[in-house]
C-alpha cells in the first residue's frame, strides 16, 4: 500500500486539507484524515495539491511524434512525455488522412491499448475527420475530406471500429445525420466540429446526438447577434458539452471567460490538441500529413498560415486559466472530472474518491508538476 500523505485534496469541488490517499492495487482504496494509517509507503505531500490525473480527449502529438505516425513507439513517446505533464490518460487523435495511414494508427493504438506502457494510459482514438466541411477543415487536409456515411466509416474503423470513442463531424456534410445516429447508437462521443453550418442546422445536429463541440470557436461559425452560429448553438443549449483550446493563442482570454461563463465549469474540457511541436524547439514539423511551420511555441500550416494545432501541455492549460483569473479548483474541474464524463470513464476515472483509478498529480504551489501517479505507480518527472 502507498499513502500520498498529508496534501492538499481536491475532492468533490473543494479543496481539502491534511488528508491521506491510501493507495492499492492501481485503486484508491481510501481518503483519511492525515495520519490515520502508519504502515506502507508514505509519500509526503505536505503543502501540495493533489488533483485526479488531467484527462486530455484531443491530442495529435507532442516531443516530435504525432498519433498519425501509426507506431507503437510513437504513442509511447507521446504517452511519457505528457505523463510528465500530469496527463494520466488520453483519446489519441487522428487528424483526416487516407485510408491507409488512417488504419495504421488505429493498429498502432489497438496494440499498445492491450499492452501495460508506461506513461498516460490509453483510452480510445478520437478521429477528427475526414467527414467534415472543406470549408472549415483548418489544419485538416482537404484532399481526404470525405462525406460522411456508415460505410465510409466502417470501412476506415475496419477491425478496430471498438477502439473508437469519439468522431468529430460537421453536421452539414451529405450523410451526417445517418452516421450520427449509428455512432450515438453504439456509445461513440459524437462531436461538432469544422463546420460552417448556421445556427439552426447545428441545432439540428444537436438534437441528432451531437452533444459536444471540437475545439469550440475554432473551425466554427462565430456568434453574431442575428446569425449565433455554432457558437450560439453550443451556448443556447445546456444539454452539451464543449472543449477549448487554453494556449491563450486559438481562443482570447475574455472570450475564454465567456464561455466557461455562459457553459459553467462543468460542461467545459479543458483540451490541448497539441502536435508534434510540443516539447520541442521551434522549427519545421508536421501535423499528420500537413507541413507546419512553429515560430515561437505557435503551430501554423506552412502554406495557408492556419493554426495547427497547439503546443500546450495540460499543466500550462492550468497555469494560463488561473492567470487570466480562475480558480484552481475550477480549472482542475474541467481538466479532469468533465473530460472524464464526455468520455464516459467517470466511473472509474476523473475524480478522487474510493475505488477510482489511482491516477493523480501533485503539484506544488505554483502549480507544477512534481509527481504522477498512473494507476498506483509512481510516474518519474524528469522536467
Ligand atoms: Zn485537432
Amino acid at each position: 500500500m502507498k499513502i500520498i500523505r498529508g496534501g492538499i485534496v481536491y475532492q468533490g469541488d473543494e479543496w481539502k486539507n491534511d488528508i491521506d490517499i491510501l493507495l492499492e492495487e492501481g485503486k484508491i482504496l481510501d481518503i483519511v484524515p492525515k495520519g490515520k494509517y502508519n504502515e506502507g509507503q508514505a509519500i509526503d505531500a505536505d503543502g501540495y495539491f493533489v488533483c485526479p490525473g488531467f484527462i486530455d480527449i484531443h491530442i495529435h502529438g507532442c516531443a516530435g511524434r504525432d498519433v498519425m505516425d501509426g507506431s507503437v513507439d510513437a504513442l509511447e513517446d507521446i504517452a511519457r512525455f505528457i505523463a510528465g505533464h500530469g496527463t494520466t490518460s488520453f483519446l489519441a487523435t487522428t487528424a483526416a488522412s487516407s485510408r491507409e495511414a488512417t488504419r495504421a494508427s488505429l493498429k498502432a493504438v489497438a496494440a499498445i491499448m492491450k499492452k501495460q506502457c508506461r506513461g498516460a494510459q490509453i483510452l480510445g482514438v478520437h478521429l477528427e475527420g475526414p467527414f467534415i466541411n472543406p470549408e472549415a477543415k483548418g489544419a485538416l487536409a482537404g484532399q481526404h475530406i470525405l462525406p460522411a456515411s456508415i460505410n465510409g466509416f466502417t470501412d476506415l474503423a475496419g477491425e478496430y471500429e471498438g477502439i473508437i470513442k469519439r468522431v468529430t463531424l460537421a453536421p452539414d456534410v451529405e450523410g451526417a445525420r445517418e452516421l450520427t445516429g449509428y455512432l450515438v447508437n453504439k456509445g461513440v462521443v459524437v462531436s461538432m466540429g469544422h463546420t460552417a453550418a448556421g445556427y439552426d442546422e447545428c441545432i439540428e445536429g444537436i438534437e441528432w446526438g451531437m452533444r459536444h463541440a471540437t475545439h469550440f470557436y475554432n473551425a466554427m461559425t462565430p456568434l453574431k447577434h442575428r446569425e449565433p452560429g455554432a457558437v450560439g448553438a453550443f451556448m443556447a443549449r445546456e444539454d452539451t458539452t464543449i472543449e477549448l483550446i487554453a494556449d491563450l493563442v486559438h481562443v482570447h482570454p475574455a472570450a475564454l471567460k465567456i464561455a466557461v461563463g455562459v457553459k459553467g465549469c462543468s460542461r467545459v474540457a479543458l483540451i490541448t490538441d497539441s502536435m508534434a511541436a510540443t516539447g520541442m524547439d521551434d522549427g519545421e514539423y508536421f501535423l499528420g500529413l500537413q507541413e507546419v511551420v512553429v515560430n515561437q511555441g505557435v503551430a501554423r500550416l506552412k502554406d495557408s498560415g492556419n493554426l495547427a494545432g497547439s503546443t500546450l501541455t495540460l499543466d500550462k492549460a492550468l497555469r494560463n486559466m488561473v492567470s487570466i483569473g480562475f480558480q484552481v479548483n475550477d480549472v482542475v474541474k474541467m481538466l479532469t472530472e468533465v473530460p472524464a464524463c464526455i468520455t464516459g470513464v467517470d466511473d472509474h476515472k476523473g475524480r478522487i474518491e474510493k475505488g477510482y483509478d489511482a491516477d493523480l498529480v501533485i503539484l506544488d504551489k505554483n502549480l507544477y508538476v512534481n509527481m504522477v501517479f498512473i494507476k498506483g505507480n509512481w510516474y518519474g518527472i524528469n522536467i
